[in-house]
């Protein structure tokens, strides 16, 4: 079993597209172990997106992550990272797939509906950065 974070961005909750969206990831065989909705502090959303520091979007994106409510998601599955990011599509809208969420809800290559981790590794250590291993525990006890 794989673990993936999924976080539905300020742009899908404010749309009020989170259910449709959580709907999309449940069909598609993922199980939550864990989801809130919350709102990102500035030092918060710089540190999620660190790998991203010299890269020109990084103001742009901390900010339009703490521009309103976010709804992280812990998932699980089989082969989830890769299937997570199949189900969401590319980053940019108009190079996603029929089908996919962000074909559905993303605006632009900015405000694109949804996060996915891109790796095991930071499945893992992203699904940390929200919820503790005893808060998952106690959801799936
Ligand atoms: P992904 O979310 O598909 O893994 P990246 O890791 O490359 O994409 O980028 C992280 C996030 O940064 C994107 O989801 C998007 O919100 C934002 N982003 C990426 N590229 C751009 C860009 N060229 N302009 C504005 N925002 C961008
Ligand atoms: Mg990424």
């Amino acid at each position: 079993m794989e673990r993936t974070l999924a976080i539905i961005k300020p742009d899908a909750v404010k749309k009020n597209n989170a259910g449709d969206i959580i709907a999309m990831i449940q069909q598609a065989g993922f199980k939550v172990l864990a989801m809130k909705q919350t709102r990102l502090t500035p030092a918060q959303a710089g540190a999620f997106y660190e790998v991203h520091k010299e890269r020109p979007f990084y103001g742009e994106l901390c900010n339009f992550m703490c521009s309103g409510a976010v709804v992280p998601i812990a998932l699980e599955k089989e082969n989830a990272v890769a299937d997570y990011r199949a189900l969401i599509g590319a980053t940019d809208p108009a190079e996603a797939a029929e089908g996919t969420i962000r074909k559905r809800f993303a605006s632009s290559k900015g405000e694109n509906a949804v996060h996915g981790s891109d790796s095991v590794e930071n499945g893992v250590n992203e699904v940390a950065f929200f919820f503790s291993e005893s808060e998952i525990a106690a959801n799936n006890a």
